[in-house]
């Protein structure tokens, strides 16, 4: 099979026949095989029974319903998990994404040997301040921080081989960042299209001003846990002997100035009355305490099952 198409969808009846019909008519008229995979994510509305009606007439279609509302992420694993297609292309339930642009991506995948290729939507149809502007900040932070060179990283329309996405999880709200995912797992070759937009068509947005703190958390996240996920003992541990070393240095001078004191027979305030040996001892304290933590999230990531989860690219 050429190419899977992945839809989550939440409370998108409405758009869902046009969508799908549309899709059908560019695969079409390119001759290429696919399957749609149309995740409800929980829908409230009709949109289950619309896809068991639009799958009585296409085969091609498959239909994933949650039995909550789970998260575009969750939505997006959900359907990686079974695709078939050399090539898969996800896109928004709410006809803003263009189905005509589906051919040239899986062009650039197969042709121009992508890994990824991404939609970039440079003239865009969303509300300025809601939108547009916050969603610049957010990409030039992710772009400093992951080094990608990309304008759009939340556009719902890209293109993954298949292998992408059967090596990456998602979960959370991470599906913004599906570009750094994967390039920390390997995949370097990420491209960009840019692509046409409308506007909403039918329904309203589904996230709303939430989606700028959760995407925050979830990069600081990402970035800490693929640097020290599998090593917790480099961060915690590192700070840890800092605390602790600090701490015992000073408690270390206080004593020798104490001694030096009670040597020469001069008189020499207590040491607890000294506010250094409180902070000495603040420090050794969440030293060891840092330290601990570390250690136990060593012992953690050892035996969780996928310690060895790295990935071979080939063998002989
Ligand atoms: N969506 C989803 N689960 C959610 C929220 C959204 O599957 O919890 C889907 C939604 O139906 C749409 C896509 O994710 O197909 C993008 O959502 P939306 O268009 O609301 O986002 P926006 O375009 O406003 O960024
Ligand atoms: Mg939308």
């Amino acid at each position: 099979m050429n190419i899977s198409v992945v839809i989550p969808l939440y409370n998108e009846e409405e758009s869902l026949p046009e969508l799908v019909e549309w899709i059908h008519r560019v695969m079409e008229t390119h001759q290429l095989s696919y399957e749609i995979i149309l995740i409800d994510d929980g829908s409230t509305d009709k949109s289950w029974s619309v896809i068991e009606q639009l799958k009585a007439k296409n085969e091609s279609i498959k239909g994933i319903k949650f039995r909550r509302n789970y998260g575009k992420s969750a939505a997006l694993n959900a359907a990686f998990e079974i695709v078939e297609g050399d090539v898969v292309i996800t896109m928004d339930a709410d006809l803003q994404d263009s189905p005509d642009e589906i051919p040239e991506l899986y062009q650039m995948i197969t042709q121009e040997g992508f890994d990824i290729v991404s939609g970039w939507k440079k003239v865009r149809y969303d509300s300025k301040w809601a939108k547009n502007i916050p969603s610049k900040f957010f990409n030039w932070t992710t772009r400093r921080m992951s080094k990608i060179k990309l304008h759009d990283f939340n556009c719902g329309l890209k293109a993954y081989r298949k292998e992408v996405v059967k090596t990456i999880e998602i979960y959370g709200d991470m599906h913004r960042y599906i570009p750094v995912i994967a390039k920390w797992a390997g995949f370097h070759k990420i491209g960009e299209k840019v692509v046409q937009h409308q506007k909403r068509k039918y329904g309203v947005s589904k996230f709303g001003w939430t989606r700028f703190v959760n995407g925050y958390l979830d990069l600081i996240t990402i970035s800490f846990v693929t640097r020290f996920g599998k090593k917790p003992m480099h961060f915690f541990g590192l700070l840890g002997s800092a605390s602790f070393l600090l701490g015992g240095i000073i408690a270390l001078v206080l004593i020798i100035q104490k001694l030096v004191a009670i040597g020469q027979h001069t008189i020499y305030r207590q040491v607890t009355d000294q506010p250094l040996f409180y902070i000495a001892l603040l420090a050794m304290i969440i030293g060891m305490q840092l330290f601990l933590s570390g250690f136990i999230a060593e012992l953690i990531s050892r035996s969780s099952q996928d310690r060895n989860k790295y990935l071979v690219e080939k063998t002989l």
